[in-house]
């Protein structure tokens, strides 16, 4: 997939090229067109022609690889690693020049050959030429690569976004770029995390880049637990617990968000961490029934009752800390906690699938919600990170890592985020969701 995307890039660049005349450039939109069908002895001819011209360039040659590759049924056939060291010679490819790169074009054909070589299952070769190149090529996901789910006002939301919590302002400005550049188009944010300002200037760089477009953003934040009444701290504590007002009317609250919607301030409104009662009680007294529900979800607390009832209102399903949320321990100790929590990264089960699929732990995580049509939103401002917990949709899981990952499950007692410890009293209020 990969491969063949790349091809068409490395081709359409050549357009470029100092020494290509029009004939050039319609043997090279016909040899594209050839590989397009899956003709690559075809394609290979054509390539054949302009390769052999000594003006061609190397992008050229590489493109003959790829196809000579593909011909072959992605198989190491003679005619490949003939071609292949042409294009050694032509662009001096040698592993010393990768500590020194900064064209880009050399690093497309670079990461295109670490593709060759994990079709060709040398895997090692493939990541050491794949982690020296990352900063400079592409981005992994294109746009068009990340599915979404249709809600119940026949708007569509990715499957994929990413999530902003604990990210402060300029680390999330840099964070959402670089997630928007990736192909991401779902950013997950609240007025809580404080950064607000920060997504919306990463929001605005991405769209002055050119790249991406306002209108394909899709932007959910949250009510504040403050939300109701006028106050600067966003937890006000008084004596070590959280201040509360238990006066709290879910449905005058729904209401009210109901004519956000028609006065165009929002366009799909949702809940998140209801209960499956609070959720019943919003859709009894509903004129919009919840989009959207954003619970904890992950291998490890699977929301089983939760995401069915989900299903039979036509309510979409995210699930947030599917990572296991391994920053909220910082989280906690800065609130004078010490906790243990659950390290699902390095679950054996998830290790063992990631690496029969030659992927990360992170990706099988995510990868096991989205494939059951769970919204993922992991976080990280780490831009490698994001690329990586993006890249779900080249891959799947078969039915026994599925299996062997939902038995992972432990029900209530998997949960890692708990309001509770993180806010000393707030289960004493009527409507604490846990
Ligand atoms: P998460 O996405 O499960 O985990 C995020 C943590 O994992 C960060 O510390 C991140 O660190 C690290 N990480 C990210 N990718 C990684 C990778 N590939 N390998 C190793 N570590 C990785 O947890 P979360 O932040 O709790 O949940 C995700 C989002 O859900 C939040 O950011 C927020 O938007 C939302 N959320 C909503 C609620 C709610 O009440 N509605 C509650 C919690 C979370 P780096 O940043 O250093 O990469």
């Amino acid at each position: 997939m990969y491969a063949t995307f790349l091809f068409f890039r490395v081709t359409m660049s050549s357009k470029s090229d100092k020494n290509s005349g029009n004939s050039d450039k319609e043997l090279a939109v016909k040899a594209k067109s050839e590989f397009n069908k899956g003709n690559y002895g075809n394609c290979v001819q054509i390539l054949e022609k302009l390769t052999a011209d000594k003006s061609c360039d190397v992008k050229l040659a590489h493109n003959k690889a790829v196809a000579e590759f593909y011909k072959g049924g992605l198989k190491k056939t003679e005619s490949f690693q003939k071609a292949l060291k042409a294009i050694f010679e032509k662009a001096k490819l040698r592993p010393e020049r990768l500590e020194t790169l900064e064209d880009v074009d050399t690093c497309v054909l670079y990461y295109n050959y670490a593709v060759i070589l994990y079709h060709l299952r040398q895997y090692r070769a493939a990541l050491g030429i794949v982690s020296k190149i990352s900063r400079y090529i592409e981005p992994l996901v294109e746009p068009a690569m990340v599915p979404s789910v249709e809600l119940n006002n026949g708007r569509k939301m990715p499957l994929l976004g990413l999530g902003c919590w604990q990210a402060p302002g300029d680390e999330v400005a840099a964070a959402v770029e670089a997630a928007l550049l990736a192909g991401y188009r779902h950013i997950d944010t609240a007025y809580n995390y404080l950064n607000e300002d920060g997504v919306g200037r990463g929001i605005k760089a991405a769209i002055a880049s050119g790249k991406v477009k306002r209108s394909d953003i899709f932007v959910v934040t949250k009510l504040p637990n403050i939300g109701m009444q006028a106050g600067k701290d966003v937890f006000p504590f008084e004596n070590g617990k959280l201040l509360m007002d238990f006066s709290t009317d879910l449905i005058a609250i729904w209401k009210e968000m109901e004519r956000m919607v028609s006065l165009g301030l929002t366009k799909s409104i949702g809940v998140s961490n209801f209960t499956v009662k609070q959720v019943r009680k919003i859709l009894a007294n509903a004129k919009i029934p919840p989009a959207v529900q954003q619970v904890e979800c992950h291998v490890y607390f699977q929301q089983t009752e939760m995401r069915e009832m989900c299903k039979q209102h036509n309510i979409a399903f995210t699930s947030y800390s599917s990572l296991g949320s391994p920053g909220s321990k910082m989280f906690m100790e800065k609130m004078g906690m010490k906790v243990e929590l659950p390290d699902l990264l390095n679950n054996p089960v998830v290790r063992l699938v990631a690496e029969k699929h030659n992927r990360t732990a992170a990706q099988v995580l995510l990868r096991f919600l989205v494939q059951q049509d769970i919204i993922v939103i992991p976080k990280s401002v780490k831009v490698e990170r994001i690329k990586q917990n993006g890249d779900l949709f080249s891959f799947k899981l078969d039915e026994v890592d599925m299996g062997a990952l939902r038995l992972l499950d432990q029900g209530e007692a998997g949960r890692i985020v708990r309001m509770k410890d993180l806010f000393p009293n707030s289960d004493m209020h009527p409507e604490a969701p846990h």
